[in-house]
């Protein structure tokens, strides 16, 4: 039957992509259908219940920043919260939490429960509905038919998935789930460029048999123990009162013992003999990886994570594994505190089929077939923040072509999501693609604290951004603006400055007169130091917030306070960094913009190698900047090309 109602956009899979691309579309008044095998599993964390990381973290604060409901639902789930590379540089500095996966996925639940335009569906999808070039719905396994303007997929590990234990295999999307076998077979009669990839899990194990006493505790941040200070917050509009209890993980080691028991199980490796073709993440290896590759190194740091506040299961970080369960039994056992371990679940690889992201247009609609976006694992990509982020850039992109709007396209030094967008698209991937700080090349432009300052203007002007949101971040804003024009506008020199003073906060007497703004920018220099002089007399009451100032209508809570602090000190200490990165910007977008013609033969440039042309005319890139960042194409390809096009246009 056809569903009596159609909608605008139909989101199939409900993990970290499609929860987010189905969130997007509705906030943006798109009437959205989730579909998915389970309800039960939406916001489901396949692996590790942790969110976050350096690069990952970046990511996590971008959807957040556009109203995305990732950050938040850590921020409810999260049992333990760390700020990673806190020492070093603020480009780098990244949030990481340990999530009750129960109360992570309950957060998620809610949201899309509560979220008008959105529609939930329990099915399984089979096929879609494609008119002729054209995506117009998708049928589920009892043969219900949607139909629908958009369609985004998000599939996850689920296409064609085989779960690999030993030389044991069985079909799954993960444990526990079904394969999507019926819709991998349509995909690739639709022809779609497709491949296969692998990734894995470790056991988990039962708490109360690990002797925690000789394992190594690792508090979170704010906990007794951990780094001192307020337990960190993932969301631009989280609080710490939304956390439930925090607790410690704990750190192991493998010895030279589980190496042994490890390279003992190598014969009945899927991964050694050649049962899993698909190629694992080369960032996240399973231990028997690890082993081989690193033969030198006698132990590898086991952190013991736990899934949740109202369970005892333990995932050991560091020993994803698909060895057969008799080695997984001893390996674990032979680490300190895991002598008598229980294993709950055994630990498996999946192999899955994932489809090449270069076939995919810059709005992640695929090429062939209009109307139809990928998102998520599907695209090549691992993990749940590179899934969120490419969900809400997919599920935006479907909506506005419901509303005949041009896609948002976020460029490399607007977003990680840009540049996550523009690998993908541009390299493709051999590997499962993960995010890291280091892929950006305007990183200290693109840092998590000013997620917000980047993103938030524009998904309030594409509908995605609620009034609460857009009121604390004005707020933030204009705090940000007001202070830093009062530092410029005070004036210290030596004569009014009192001498101890300057020596406590500048180390030395000043030679000459000052503003704060300037002050702010010497490395030793902090705001807390400013506001100190001369008897606090330059503190702002705003700024200062708390308890104290209450009654004053500006006054802003501690939590904005800090933030609006932290805006301050960066943009001041980073001021020359980021300038020279805005240049570099300037200086390369007009050719990185210019659109190259739908029409273009390259095949009949002439000044072009055969190979360019060849690799040109596959990728038709939308812009040079995207022509340069094809593997294979070189600088000097680029430079033929612009003169051939300022020649023939
Ligand atoms: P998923 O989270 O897989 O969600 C897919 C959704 O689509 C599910 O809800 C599913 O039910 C639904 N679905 C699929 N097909 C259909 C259909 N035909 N009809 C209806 N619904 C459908 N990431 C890391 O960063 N680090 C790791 O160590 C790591 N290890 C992993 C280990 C394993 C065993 C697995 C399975 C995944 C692992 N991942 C890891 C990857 C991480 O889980 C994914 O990157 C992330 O979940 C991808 O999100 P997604 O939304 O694209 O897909």
């Amino acid at each position: 039957m056809f569903y009596p109602q159609e909608f605008d956009v139909i989101v199939v899979g409900g993990g970290h992509a499609g929860t987010e691309a189905a969130l997007a579309a509705s906030r943006m008044g798109c009437k959205t259908l989730l579909l998915t095998h389970n309800i039960e599993t939406l916001g489901q964390m396949s692996c590790n219940p942790s969110i976050g990381g350096i690069g990952k973290g970046h990511l996590v604060k971008e959807v957040d920043a556009m109203g995305g409901a990732m950050a938040l639902a850590t921020d409810e789930g999260g049992i333990q919260f760390r700020i990673l590379n806190s020492s070093k540089g603020p480009a780098v500095r990244a949030t990481r939490a340990q999530a009750d996966r129960i109360l992570y996925k309950a957060a998620i639940r809610r949201k899309l429960e509560n979220q008008p335009n959105l529609w939930l569906f329990q099915q399984a999808v089979d096929d879609l509905i494609v008119e002729g070039d054209k995506v117009v719905g998708a049928i589920t396994q009892v043969g219900i038919k949607f139909r629908a303007r958009t369609v985004v997929l998000t599939a996850g590990t689920f296409l064609d998935g085989k779960i690999h234990v030993g030389l044991n295999n069985y079909a799954a999307g993960r444990a526990g789930d079904p394969p999507a076998v019926s819709l991998s077979s349509r995909l690739k009669e639709l022809k779609l460029p497709q491949g296969r990839l692998k990734t894995g899990t470790p056991p988990r194990i039962d708490g109360r048999t690990i002797d925690f006493s000789k394992c190594t505790a690792q508090p979170g941040d704010g906990m007794p123990g951990g780094i001192a200070g307020q337990v960190p917050v993932f969301s631009f509009m989280g609080a710490g009162i939304a956390h439930p209890r925090q607790v410690p993980c704990y750190i192991t080691h493998t010895n030279e013992r589980t190496h042994d028991i490890i390279r003992s199980g190598f014969d009945r490796s899927p991964m050694f003999t050649g049962k899993i073709d698909g190629v694992g993440p080369r960032y996240c290896p399973s231990v028997e990886d690890k082993i081989n590759r690193f033969a030198g190194k006698d132990s590898h740091q086991i952190f013991l994570e736990p899934e949740g506040l109202d369970t005892h299961e333990i995932y050991p970080n560091g020993i994803s594994t698909s060895l057969p369960f008799d080695i997984q039994y001893e390996l674990v056992r032979s680490m300190a505190g895991m002598e008598n371990a229980h294993i709950i679940r055994p630990g498996y690889a999946i192999e899955y089929d994932y489809f090449d992201p270069r076939a995919l247009t810059t709005s992640f609609e695929t090429r062939a077939i209009k109307g139809l976006f990928f998102a998520g694992q599907i695209n090549g990509t691992t993990g749940y923040e590179e899934a969120a982020a490419q969900g809400m850039f997919a599920g935006i992109n479907a909506a506005l072509q419901c509303q005949d709007k041009p896609a948002w396209l976020p460029k490399r030094d607007e977003a990680y999501l840009g540049v996550l967008v523009d690998d993908l698209i541009t390299k493709g991937v051999t590997e499962p693609y993960r995010m890291f700080t280091s892929r950006a090349e305007y990183r200290l432009m693109l840092r998590e604290d000013n997620a917000d300052m980047r993103l938030t203007e524009k998904g309030r002007e594409l509908g995605l951004v609620d009034d609460a949101r857009w009121d604390s971040f004005n707020r933030k804003r204009d705090a940000v603006s007001r202070e830093t024009q009062r530092l410029k506008a005070i004036w210290v020199n030596p004569n009014n400055l009192p001498l101890p003073d300057a020596e406590r906060v500048f180390g030395k007497a000043l030679e000459r007169e000052h503003n704060f703004a300037d002050l702010l920018r010497r490395p030793d220099v902090n705001y807390a130091g400013l506001m100190s002089l001369d008897g606090g007399k330059y503190i702002n009451p705003d700024i200062q917030g708390g308890e104290t100032n209450v009654s004053r209508e500006t006054a802003l809570d501690a939590d904005m306070a800090k933030s609006v602090v932290e805006q301050i000190e960066i943009s001041a200490k980073y001021a020359g960094y980021i300038d020279l990165q805005k240049q570099e910007v300037e200086r390369t977008a007009h050719y990185e913009n210019l659109k190259l013609p739908v029409d273009l033969d390259y095949l009949q440039v002439a000044a072009l190698s055969f190979e360019a042309r060849q690799t040109l005319a596959k990728h038709r890139p939308e812009t040079l900047g995207l022509a340069s960042r094809i593997s294979g194409i070189t600088p000097a390809t680029v430079s033929l090309l612009l003169v051939h096009l300022k020649k023939n246009l």
